[in-house]
């Protein structure tokens, strides 16, 4: 074996404003050594310590202990002399301690390693030194039974045996709470903890024949050994080889000061933002206590009191408070303490600067002296977060490919959509929980039919699950709400296409058409009753929660300008009505990727026509109920070519099976019967004809244009017409005709064929013309397979995920909702994968669909209009795939033009 050398340096010290290391040093001092040098080296005040490399480690498992020992042993005396000095402090001192912290801390971080080991050199002697330097017995053997519990624990290995048997610490504690009376902690006196110290120690011993250390220094040792330890440690090997992390990166040993916030009246602790996390103004904020710990701030004991004055004086504001009663009960950090309170603010400016971007610190004071612990990228709302990246943009700290990647494509859905007021939400009761399935927030009052939704101003659309036929009573209603289906459920992918907020699948509801209400949570809810639903969340509250509109900032419209500067994708919109278009053109979407006709045919006057065009028996029947329906669609088109002055707008021929157009209650169906002038039987016949064993395979898509051809000349005969009424007004039009379904050749050719004889003999007819274009989805896998051949003849493609999906899977998009939950819980599926693209199975379709398609067809044009066309992860997938457009929800745009920016640079970076 090669001997160790013995000159090298294993231990590195930080501490003092300096340090041995860097945060280039990860390998060698591990992620969390390396921050700690890094920070100490830039000047900021960490409390001092050193670290044991991680090839200390190594030499640990070849060499063991006894040699390592050797070979380190002075450089960590050394080491801990340099922190004695800083603290002014003695390690093992009775009367003046030093206490440290043991942490492990590999390169990469890893959860399956050693815990923590706190307040490290306490003994019988010393814990009463440490009671009086702080004046607090109670918090001395408080400090020292953790101690002893924790070193006990993850040092001696004294640890609960089998899964089912309790820490073997905490049944001591348990035990001594029964015998006391007590249920909490905090109500045992400090004999009580005098007592544990004692029985933790006697436990230790029967479990494992050894005494506890008392000897500061064989704690140490035995701490540092212990972490090495921990690198070969079942959890540890687990992760390891999961993560392919091999076996000689080893660990590094963190050795740190332990720092005192309760000290007395000079000391005290906080937490403190950069910037404001919630709205992301540039302004230095934090809470601080006097005389307190670190979890005193968060535990809500003591009123945490501000950082700043100007904080403090808008905290006061806001609680009601006095400007006098403020000054006098809870004056700011800058008040108290002018001196720390500028140290502070420098350090904070310098941490901000080193790591451009806000930073989330924490801090400690002991005894008139400043000690920050720690410092990371802190979390921030979606405004916080926009605004952040393009103020950091403008002070010049960052890069725009930076900023631009800072952004969190699916937070910017947080500014798009009215949102809970976060104090009213702070007092709300949960009462159930559904899908997330469209963003946003919604009060109103319970409805449980489509035509009830106009009875209240604010209604909540609660159904089993909607239908078409709802599609009236969605618009109307504030929010929507469903007990089945999935994120592609028909109320998911209706609501986010009209930007409501929806919760689906809720199981927990149990809903009664008849008697009108809905028994959750052993409640019982009628029309009328007030509940709330948060489209983001999926929670379900009871009553009424305040709302306030989003804004949309003007650093929000920077972002989207930028993104566009580094997009070469398009973005376009799924949009069936022109307000739905003008809200996406609002959001800067470049042209409608699919216009789903069928919504269309739901008005009142309109369902009529087309239900007696379904139910006849003959051509000449259907020609004339179509030919009552050409007019509206017409006007439909016209509408949205208009709305989307001239951008390219992709119409989808008619495509769901019929029987969701017919009617299936007696009434209406003796009023078609009267209308039609046939008998109730039989239409009774007509629409039980119509019932399909497995719709979402059955007579649908192209199938129904090839085989009611009439269906598509009419549609065609509509879309041609707008766009040559809208010429003659002087407004350009460019209509992509979309034929849904195709899984042949020729299936795609008969409707192709249809169209274009439609298209020229409108053009004959008024001696004039337009471009227009004629394509296909590609949702059924057989169509991807052979896009090559389809190519040939289409202009363009989409690929329809939604469908390709489910036929990819086997999955149906109606009934997923009972399994899926239940293998995203267990992990058989990592997501929705009617959210999130499966890029490994779905993804291959995708890439072979548009490369067969190009390689016979080099002019075609790919988008996707799936809902995969607005996730971030799903939108760059399409970008690697050069794809040329994808096609999202109205209020997805934003979210899919700074994910395609985002693909765009990471492709340039890569
Ligand atoms: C699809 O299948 O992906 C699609 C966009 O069409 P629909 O959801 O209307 O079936
Ligand atoms: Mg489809």
């Amino acid at each position: 074996m090669e001997l160790a050398n013995k000159t090298k340096t294993r231990v590195y010290t930080f501490g003092n404003k300096k340090a041995d290391g860097n945060s280039s040093m990860r390998n060698l001092l591990g992620g969390k050594g390396a921050n700690l040098a890094e920070m100490s080296a830039i000047g900021i005040p960490v409390p001092p310590g050193f670290t044991i490399s991680t090839e200390v480690c190594t030499e640990y498992n070849q060499l063991g202990k006894d040699e390592v020992i050797n070979l380190i042993n002075s450089e960590v005396e050394l080491a801990v002399a340099k922190i004695e000095k800083t603290m002014n402090t003695k390690f093992g001192d009775a009367k003046n301690p030093l206490l440290l912290s043991v942490r492990s801390g590999a390169r990469v971080s890893m959860p399956g390693m050693m815990d923590t080991v706190l307040n490290l050199g306490l003994n019988d002697d010393v814990v009463e030194g440490l009671a009086k330097k702080t004046k607090n017995e109670r918090f001395a053997w408080d400090s020292y039974r953790r101690f002893v519990q924790m070193y006990g624990g993850v040092v001696m290995g004294v640890k609960a045996i089998n899964k089912e048997d309790l820490d073997p610490f905490e049944e001591i504690i348990d035990n001594l709470k029964e015998k006391r009376g007590i249920a909490l902690d905090t109500e045992f006196t400090v004999q009580d903890l005098k007592d544990l110290v004692f029985d933790f120690k006697k436990a230790i011993y029967r479990r494992i024949g050894k005494e506890f250390p008392a000897n500061p220094w064989d704690q140490l040792w035995l701490a540092v050994m212990a972490v090495f330890d921990s690198w070969n440690g079942k959890r540890a090997v687990y992760y390891r080889n999961m993560h392919g992390y091999p076996a000689d990166w080893g660990t590094a040993v963190n050795v740190q000061a332990m720092v005192f916030g309760n000290m007395g009246e000079n000391s005290g602790t906080g937490v403190c933002f950069t910037r404001d996390a919630g709205s992301g103004e540039n302004l230095f904020n934090g809470e601080y206590l006097i005389n307190a710990q670190g979890e005193d701030v968060v535990a809500g004991v003591r009123t945490p009191q501000q950082i700043t004055k100007i904080g403090s004086q808008r905290w006061s504001e806001l609680a009601q408070i006095t400007e006098k009663q403020r000054k006098n009960s809870y004056p700011s950090l800058e008040e108290v303490m002018p001196e720390i309170f500028k140290e502070l603010n420098d350090y904070q400016q310098i941490l901000e600067n080193h790591y451009r971007d806000m930073q989330d610190m924490e801090f400690t004071i002991q005894e008139g002296k400043l000690w920050i612990l720690q410092t990371r990228n802190g979390k921030r709302t979606g405004a916080a977060m926009v605004k952040i990246a393009m103020d950091l943009l403008k002070q010049k700290l960052i890069s725009e490919e930076e900023a631009l990647l800072r952004i969190e494509p699916n937070k910017l859905d947080e500014l798009l959509h009215p949102v809970f007021d976060p104090k009213a939400l702070k007092s709300a009761h949960v009462i159930a929980q559904g899908l997330p399935a469209s963003p946003g927030a919604a009060t109103g009052q319970l409805v449980f039919f489509a035509e009830d939704a106009d009875k209240f101003k604010n209604s909540i659309l609660t159904r089993i699950e909607t239908s078409p036929e709802d599609l009236e009573g969605m618009n109307l209603a504030k929010g929507i709400l469903t007990a089945r289906g999935g994120m592609t459920s028909h109320a998911a992918v209706v609501a986010r296409g009209m930007g409501k907020c929806c919760v689906s699948g809720a199981g927990a509801l149990k809903i009664n058409y008849k008697t009108k209400t809905m028994w959750v949570e052993g409640k019982e809810y009628h029309e009328g009753d007030w509940i709330s639903i948060n489209g983001s969340t999926g929670n379900i509250i009871d009553g009424k929660v305040a709302t306030i509109e989003p804004e949309l900032t003007g650093e929000f419209a920077e972002v989207m300008k930028l993104s566009d500067r580094y997009s070469s994708m398009k973005v376009r919109t799924n949009a069936d009505t022109p307000e739905d278009a003008k809200v996406a053109r609002n959001f800067g979407a470049t042209g409608i990727g699919l216009t789903r006709t069928e919504h269309m045919f739901f008005e009142v006057d309109r369902i009529k026509a087309m239900r007696e065009m379904i139910l006849s028996d003959t051509v000449k029947g259907r020609k004339q109920a179509l030919a009552k329906l050409l007019p509206m669609q017409r006007e439909d088109f016209e509408g949205i070519f208009e709305a989307m002055e001239g951008l390219p707008v992709t119409i989808r021929l008619l495509d769901p099976p019929l029987h969701e157009f017919v009617p299936h209650q007696l009434a209406t169906l003796r009023e078609l019967a009267d209308e039609m002038h046939v008998s109730l039987e039989s239409v009774k016949i007509k629409v039980a004809d119509l019932e399909e064993f497995n719709p979402m395979l059955g007579h649908r898509g192209c199938r129904l244009g090839n085989t009611y051809p009439e269906i598509t000349e009419m549609q065609t005969r509509a879309i041609i017409e707008a766009a040559l009424n809208l010429k003659k007004k002087g407004i350009e039009t460019k209509p992509e005709i979309m034929v849904p379904l195709v899984g042949t050749y020729d299936e795609f050719v008969a409707q192709e064929t249809i169209i274009r004889t439609t298209a020229e003999a409108i053009f004959a007819e008024r001696k004039d013309k337009v471009d227009y274009f004629v394509g296909t989805m590609i949702e059924i896998p057989r169509a991807a397979l052979l896009a090559d051949k389809i190519a040939k003849r289409a202009d363009f493609f989409s690929f329809g995920t939604n469908d390709l999906t489910q036929m990819t899977f086997g999955y149906s998009r109606d009934d997923a909702g009972k399994f899926l939950p239940i293998y995203l819980e267990q992990g058989i599926l990592k997501h929705d994968p009617f959210e999130v693209l499966d890029q490994e199975g779905v993804g291959q379709l995708v890439t072979m669909g548009t490369q067969r398609g190009r390689s016979t067809n080099p002019k075609l044009k790919v988008g996707i209009c799936g809902e995969h066309g607005g996730e971030p992860s799903s939108v760059e997938f399409c970008y690697n795939n050069g794809l040329d457009y994808v096609s999202c929800s109205p209020y997805r745009v934003p979210i899919a033009r700074v994910a395609s920016a985002q693909a765009a640079i990471k492709a340039i970076l890569s």
